[in-house]
């Protein structure tokens, strides 16, 4: 695997790929890799025939300097990680090279309300950062196809909507949540949880498969209702939302009997560390 650092020495080969006609997958994290982050390199390898991925813990996303400071760093097992799985090449910039300019001149796209909805309620200026750092990495690596999980659901869509809305030359490609054994999501995060806060974590995971059963039976309302009751009576566990929403606006259904297209999606904190979880209801 080959290691850059700078936008000039990646272009330059990436130029020469495109110039032969290859296409060029991307997979851009911020590190801390687990098989989440694997399976999106696997994905991009069945795909395209060059896969990259990006390394770069981005600050302009993170409105907590104490989340910032506390992301897992760790590179060398990082690095193993994708060897082992036959990327390509892997982008590791300085905050400089990614903001030459400064981290603060950035005008985002007009992509509408979404970006206020849910993660966006609860954590200001997170989806500007979150598509600042996308369409910069796009803009120097020059994938053909952005390869991003369907974990982080509203980024997906947002990202979607702003490739489109810069009329950027790439695929979207959103793949499957990967979950531990039990049904935990899997998350860079997890690492930082007690045993007991493990276990605790599980139940964000149950209570969406009980959603989905419960959905079958009831309206989206009450089924939100009773999930948002239940996390409640949790103490280890500070539910900041749980949404059941149209997967493609994020806002609620118009009908209240809607059965097709939902999605629920919830944050919470346990044990001081921030959890994200979705999934599909009738779809
Ligand atoms: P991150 O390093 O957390 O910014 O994530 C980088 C990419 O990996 C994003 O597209 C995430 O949605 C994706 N990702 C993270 N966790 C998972 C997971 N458990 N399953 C699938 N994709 C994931």
């Amino acid at each position: 695997m080959k290691v850059f650092n700078t936008e000039k020495a990646l272009q330059a080969t990436i130029s020469l790929l495109l110039k032969e006609g290859k296409t060029i997958g991307f997979v851009p994290t911020m590190g801390a890799l687990h098989a989440g982050h694997i399976s999106l390199i696997k994905a991009a390898k069945r795909h395209c025939d060059v896969v990259l991925c990006s390394i770069f813990v981005n600050p302009t996303q993170f409105d907590k300097a104490e989340d910032l400071e506390k992301y897992p760093r760790t590179e060398t097992a990082d690095q193993a990680l994708l060897q082992a799985a036959n990327c390509d090449f892997l982008f590791l910039p300085t905050v400089e090279e990614i903001y030459p300019n400064g981290k603060d001149n950035y005008t985002p796209p007009n992509i509408g309300n979404i970006v206020n909805l849910q993660e966006g309620k609860h954590r200001e200026g997170h989806f500007d950062g979150v598509m600042q750092v996308v369409e910069r990495l796009l803009r120097i690596t020059l994938a053909t196809h952005l390869f991003m999980g369907l974990k982080d659901y509203q980024q997906f869509l947002i990202c979607s909507k702003m490739v489109a809305a810069r009329q950027l030359n790439v695929k979207m490609q959103g793949m499957p949540i990967i979950r531990e054994k039990d049904g935990l999501a899997m998350s860079s995060r997890n690492v930082r949880l007690s045993k007991k806060g493990r276990e605790t974590a599980l139940k964000l995971s149950k209570r969406l498969r009980k959603s989905k059963k419960l959905i079958t039976k009831h309206n989206y309302q009450k089924v939100e209702k009773k999930a948002i009751k239940y996390f409640h009576q949790i103490e280890e566990i500070d539910l900041e939302y749980f949404e059941i929403v149209d997967k493609t606006t994020l806002l609620p259904p118009k009908n209240k009997d809607q059965k097709e297209n939902l999605i629920a999606l919830l944050a919470a904190w346990i044990d001081g560390v921030r959890l994200i979880d979705n999934i599909f209801l009738v779809s």
